[in-house]
C-alpha cells in the first residue's frame, strides 16, 4: 500500500487542486510552477486536517517527519536555518481551505523566533525596534491563535506600558518598551498554561499547525460555513501553508504593496496598487505611512517597477483573470505572496469583461461567466455613495431597488404639491392604494411600515424603477399628525430622509448617493448574452412610458400589462369607482363606455412603442377592494363632514340674523357661505354613504382569494368585454396605420378550463364584430395565467383552449404555501428564514421544489396536448438570475420582469444557456 502523503511542496503540488490543497495553497503551487517568485514552502493537505480531527486531534504518524523533511528543504533553498542564530528562517503558518472563509482561522507570522534567532534577526535587519516588535507579534498571535489564551492578558500589560510612557500610539514606543513589552507576554504565557513559552522552532511549527487544523472545527468557521452553506462537498477541512518570511523593511531597496491588475475602480487596462519602501505589511495596514501609488515606482525603482509590469502581465494571461496580488521586495528581489480573483464594483466587471475579450485574453462566453448578473444593480439604480457614513435609523424589506434622498411627505397629494413645487420627496405611508399613483409619480422614494415585496407599493415602485422600502414594521406613520416615529426619533413633514431600497435601511438626512450609468460596454456585453440565451426576456409594463423604458433595457416584447394600473390616473379613478359602485347594468355600461376609449388609445400607444413585438395584455385583475377607501376610512370621513353640516346650518343662521340686524354685512359673509353651503355637504355625505355601503356589501375576508380576475369577468361580462374590445379595436386601428402588432390577450386567476371558454367565447363574438366594423382581419393570442394551484394539475385541458401560459408565480406561491402575499413577509418569513425552516424568501426566490415543481408538472402536460405551446413566467421571479435559470432548465419560452431588471435576466438567462 502506498504511503498516504501529507505535504506539497509549493514547486510540486497540483494548482488546479483546490480540495486537496485549499484555494491559497493551490494558488501558491501554481504560481511557483508558473516561473512567479514565491517564497519557498509547503502545504499540508487538508486530508490531513480530516485525520487529524477523525484521530481525536492527533497529528497522523509521520506528518511532522515529512515537514521536517520539507523545512530542510527551506533552509536549503534559502541558505538560513530553522532557530539558526546567525541568519535564522522565519515562517507563515497560515490556514486555507478551498472556498475562502475571510477571518475565520488565523495566521501566525515570524514563527521561528526564540531569543536566540532574535539576536540573528536584530544583525540581519540592523533593526532592534523591529526585531522586538516582530518577537512580541509573534508570542500575542501564537499565545492567542496556538495556546488560546484571552486578549486581556496580552492587551493589558501593553497598555499599562503606553500609558507609563504617555504614547498614543504603538509607533511611539521604543525598542527598550518592546522589549520590555515581550518579555511580559512570555511571562504572561508562563502565568497561563503553567509553563515557558516554547523556544524550540519545531514544537512552536507542530502547535501551530495543530492550532490551524483546530480552527476549522472552531465556532466561527462552523458557523460561517451554516451560514454560507458551504458543505463538505464544496469544502472538507484546512490546509496548512507554511511558507519562508520575507522581510520588505530590509532597506530602501526593500518594499512592501498590493496590486491589481487592472484598475478595480473603473475596469481601466492599468495596474493598479500601492507601495511603501523600506516598510513591512502592517505599516500599510495600521496607516503608519502613506503608501505611494505603482506608478510612482517607475520612477523611484524603474528596474524593479518593470518587473513588477511582468508579474502583472504574467498573472493575467495565465488566470485570465483581474488579479489582487500582495508582493514583497526583499533586497532587490521582487516575491509575489498571494493572488486571488480581484474583487470589483459592476462598472469595472463590465469594462474588463468586454476588454479582455475584445483582446482576446477570455472568451465571450467567459466575459459573460465571470459577471454575477445581479451586481448589474449597481449600474442601473442610483446607489448610496460606499463611502458614507451614516447608520441606519431602521430598516424594513428592500423592495424596489435604488437609493434615494428627500424630505418625507405623510400623503399623495402633499407630495405631488411639494414635488411639483421642485421639492425632492419621499412619500411615506402606511400602506399604498391605487389613489396614491399620483403620489409615486412626484416623489424620489416610497417607504411604507405595512406590506411585503409583492405589495401595492413595492410592485409599483419597481415598475416605476423608483426605490422603495416596505414594511418597516418599527415606523409608526401618522398620517394625521403628519409624522412617522421610530423608536424615540420622530420624522416631521418636511424632514430630510434616505431610503436604500437595495438593502432596506432608512436613514435620517441626506445621505450622498452615485449616480446610475447604463454605459455603451454594458450594452456591448449584454448584446453577447442575447446570443447566447434561449430564454427571451420581456418585460411587466402598464404604459408606454414603461414601455419605452423597457425597450431601452432590451425588452423583447410585453410579458404583462396589468391593465389595472392603467386606471391608476387621477381623472380615471373616480370612472373606475364609479363602474363599482354602480347598482344596476346600464349604470355600470355608462362608466365602461367611458373606459372605453380611454383604454383603447392606452393600448394603441402600446402597440405603438412596442411594434413589431408582442404584448401580452391582461384583462382586469383587482382584488377590487385595492380601488375603495377603507370602511374606516370612510366613516371618519362622514363624521367630518356631518361636523361640516351642523357647522354650515350655523353659518345660515347666522346669515339670516345678520341680513336681519344689519343688511349691509350680508354681502361680506356670502363667501364663506357658499363654501360651508350645506346643500354641497349633503351631496357630499350622500356620495360617500353610498361608497361605504358598496364597501360594506363588497368586503371579503380574504379578497386575495376573492371576487377577483376571471371570477370578475364572468360574473360582471360587459367589463372584460370593454376591454377586449379596446384590445381588438386598438389592434385594427395599428393595422390600418401599417403598425405591425402582436397582441396577447390573457386571463387571470383561472383554475378551470371552463372559465378560459367562457371568456374566449366573448373573445370570438367581439372579434367577429370589429372585423366587421373594421374591415380589417386581427391577428392576435389567447392564453391564461397559471397563478392557481388547480389550473397547475389542469394543464392539459387549458392547453386545449390557450395559444400561451403565464405563470404568476407571485400568487402561485400564496396559493402553494397559503402564505398570504401581503403579510407573510413582515411576520413569521424572516423568523422561518433565519432558523432554517425555509431557506428563502419564497416570494423572492422560487420555491423549486414546491412552486417549481408544480410548474414543471403543468410544462410538461400542457406541451403534451401542445408541444409548441409559448409559456413564460410573469411573477417577480422572471426577475431573480436563479429562478431564471430554473425557467431555463424546465423548457420555459420567456421570462418577463419589471423594466431595471430586464439586463439581470438577460445576462442571467446567458448563464443558464451557457452552464447548462
Ligand atoms: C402573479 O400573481 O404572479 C402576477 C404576475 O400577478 P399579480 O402580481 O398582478 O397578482
Ligand atoms: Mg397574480
Amino acid at each position: 500500500m502506498s504511503q498516504k502523503k501529507f505535504v506539497y511542496a509549493f514547486a510540486e503540488g497540483d494548482g488546479k487542486n483546490k480540495k486537496l490543497l485549499g484555494g491559497k495553497g493551490a494558488n501558491l503551487c501554481e504560481m511557483t510552477q508558473i516561473g512567479l517568485n514565491v517564497p519557498p514552502g509547503f502545504t499540508i493537505t487538508t486530508e490531513t486536517c480530516l485525520d487529524y480531527i477523525d484521530a481525536g486531534h492527533k497529528l497522523p504518524a509521520g506528518v511532522m517527519d515529512e515537514v521536517r523533511r520539507h523545512m530542510a528543504q527551506l533552509e536549503k533553498a534559502t541558505g538560513k536555518g530553522f532557530g539558526g542564530a546567525d541568519n535564522p528562517l522565519l515562517v507563515s503558518v497560515r490556514s486555507g481551505s478551498a472556498i475562502s472563509m475571510p477571518g475565520m482561522m488565523d495566521t501566525i507570522l515570524n514563527l521561528g523566533l526564540n531569543s536566540e534567532t532574535l539576536q540573528g534577526l536584530i544583525r540581519q535587519t540592523g533593526d532592534e525596534r523591529f526585531a522586538y516588535d516582530a518577537y512580541r507579534r509573534f508570542v500575542q498571535l501564537f499565545g492567542k491563535v496556538a495556546l488560546g489564551m484571552p486578549d486581556e492578558l496580552f492587551d493589558g500589560p501593553f497598555e499599562a506600558i503606553k500609558n507609563r510612557e504617555g504614547a498614543k500610539e504603538d509607533i511611539a514606543l521604543s525598542a527598550e518598551n518592546l522589549h520590555e513589552i515581550t518579555n511580559l507576554f512570555l511571562d504572561a504565557v508562563h502565568g497561563h498554561t503553567g509553563k515557558p513559552f516554547p523556544s524550540d522552532p519545531f514544537e512552536q511549527l507542530e502547535i501551530a499547525i495543530q492550532a490551524v487544523f483546530n480552527s476549522w472545527m472552531g465556532k466561527r468557521a462552523v458557523d460561517y460555513r451554516r451560514e454560507f452553506r458551504i458543505t463538505p462537498e464544496m469544502a472538507n477541512g484546512t490546509a496548512v501553508n507554511v511558507c519562508t518570511m520575507v522581510f520588505g523593511n530590509r532597506g530602501f531597496d526593500s518594499a512592501t504593496g498590493v496590486g491589481f491588475t487592472r484598475n478595480p475602480a473603473t475596469g481601466e487596462n492599468q495596474m493598479f496598487g500601492e507601495y511603501l519602501v523600506n516598510a513591512q505589511g502592517e505599516d500599510v495596514v495600521a496607516g503608519i505611512r502613506t503608501p505611494k501609488p505603482i506608478a510612482q515606482m517607475a520612477d523611484e525603482m524603474p528596474g524593479l517597477h518593470k518587473q513588477l509590469v511582468e508579474l502583472r502581465d504574467k498573472l493575467e494571461a495565465h488566470y485570465h483573470e483581474v488579479q489582487d496580488f500582495e508582493f514583497t521586495i526583499e533586497r532587490g528581489t521582487l516575491y509575489c505572496l498571494q493572488t486571488r480573483n480581484g474583487k470589483m464594483n459592476a462598472h469595472a466587471m463590465v469594462r474588463t469583461s468586454v476588454e479582455m475579450a475584445e483582446s482576446g485574453l477570455i472568451t465571450r462566453e467567459q466575459a459573460l461567466l465571470r459577471i454575477d448578473p445581479e451586481i448589474l444593480q449597481q449600474m442601473l439604480f442610483p446607489r448610496l455613495d460606499p463611502k458614507h457614513k451614516a447608520s441606519s435609523l431602521a430598516i424594513g424589506l428592500p423592495a424596489s431597488p435604488g437609493a434615494a434622498c428627500g424630505r418625507a411627505v405623510f400623503d399623495a397629494d402633499r407630495a405631488e404639491q411639494n414635488g411639483h413645487g421642485g421639492q425632492l420627496v419621499i412619500l411615506v405611508r402606511e400602506e399604498t392604494k391605487p389613489e396614491d399613483i399620483h403620489g409615486f409619480f412626484a416623489s424620489q422614494g416610497i417607504l411604507t411600515s405595512r406590506g411585503g415585496k409583492t405589495s401595492h407599493a413595492a410592485v409599483v415602485a419597481r415598475g416605476m424603477g423608483k426605490p422603495c422600502v416596505a414594511g418597516a414594521e418599527g415606523i409608526h406613520v401618522d398620517t394625521h399628525a403628519r409624522k412617522a416615529t421610530i423608536g424615540d426619533t420622530v420624522i416631521k413633514e418636511g424632514d430630510l430622509i434616505t431610503i436604500d431600497g437595495t438593502t432596506g435601511n432608512i436613514y435620517l438626512g441626506a445621505v450622498p448617493t452615485v449616480e446610475a450609468e447604463f454605459t455603451d460596454d454594458l450594452k456591448t456585453m449584454l448584446s453577447w448574452a442575447d446570443q447566447a440565451a434561449r430564454l427571451k426576456v420581456m418585460a411587466n409594463a402598464d404604459s408606454s412610458h414603461d414601455a419605452l423604458r423597457a425597450l431601452s433595457y432590451g425588452a423583447t416584447g410585453i410579458g404583462l400589462c396589468r391593465t389595472e394600473r392603467m386606471f391608476n390616473a387621477i381623472d380615471r379613478l373616480p370612472i373606475v369607482l364609479e363602474m363599482i359602485v354602480a347598482d344596476t347594468l346600464e349604470q355600470r355600461q355608462e362608466a365602461l363606455d367611458k373606459l372605453l376609449p380611454i383604454q383603447r388609445s392606452d393600448f394603441q400607444a402600446l402597440f405603438e412603442v412596442m411594434s413589431p413585438r408582442p404584448v401580452t395584455i391582461r384583462l382586469l385583475d383587482p382584488p377590487i377592494h385595492e380601488f375603495l377607501p377603507t370602511e374606516s376610512q370612510l366613516v371618519s370621513d362622514l363624521e367630518h363632514l356631518r361636523q361640516l353640516r351642523s357647522t354650515a346650518r350655523g353659518v345660515d343662521i347666522l346669515v339670516e340674523t345678520i341680513r336681519l340686524l344689519s343688511p349691509g354685512e350680508v354681502a361680506a359673509m356670502h363667501e364663506i357661505h357658499t363654501l360651508a353651503d350645506s346643500n354641497i355637504v349633503d351631496a357630499a355625505i350622500v356620495k360617500k354613504e353610498a361608497i361605504l355601503k358598496k364597501v360594506r356589501a363588497l368586503h371579503e375576508v380574504n379578497p386575495m382569494l376573492g371576487h377577483r380576475g376571471v371570477r370578475l369577468g364572468i360574473t360582471f361580462p360587459e367589463i372584460y368585454a370593454m376591454q377586449i374590445r379596446a384590445i381588438l379595436e386598438a389592434s385594427a386601428e395599428c393595422t390600418k396605420r401599417g403598425i405591425a402588432n402582436h397582441p396577447e390577450i390573457m386571463v387571470p386567476q383561472v383554475c378551470t378550463a371552463a372559465e378560459l371558454r367562457a371568456v374566449k367565447k366573448f373573445v370570438g363574438e367581439i372579434r367577429e364584430r370589429v372585423e366587421k366594423e373594421t374591415g380589417q382581419k386581427l391577428d392576435f393570442k389567447f392564453g391564461t395565467m397559471m397563478e392557481v394551484v388547480r389550473a397547475c394539475m389542469r394543464a392539459e385541458k387549458l392547453a386545449e383552449e390557450a395559444d400561451f401560459f403565464s405563470f404568476g408565480t407571485n400568487d402561485l406561491t400564496q396559493a402553494t404555501f397559503s402564505f398570504s402575499r401581503e403579510d407573510a413577509e413582515n411576520k413569521f418569513l424572516p423568523m422561518y428564514n433565519a432558523v432554517k425552516i425555509l431557506r428563502d424568501n419564497p416570494f423572492e426566490v422560487l420555491d423549486i421544489n414546491g412552486v417549481g415543481k408544480l410548474m414543471e408538472l403543468a410544462v410538461g402536460w400542457g406541451r403534451q396536448v401542445k408541444p409548441e405551446l409559448k409559456i413564460g413566467i410573469c411573477g417577480e421571479h422572471g426577475g431573480h438570475p436563479a429562478s431564471i435559470a430554473f425557467c431555463h432548465r424546465i423548457g420555459l419560452t420567456y421570462v418577463s420582469c419589471s423594466a431595471p431588471r430586464i439586463p439581470i435576466a438577460r445576462l442571467a438567462a446567458a448563464h443558464a444557456a451557457l452552464k447548462q
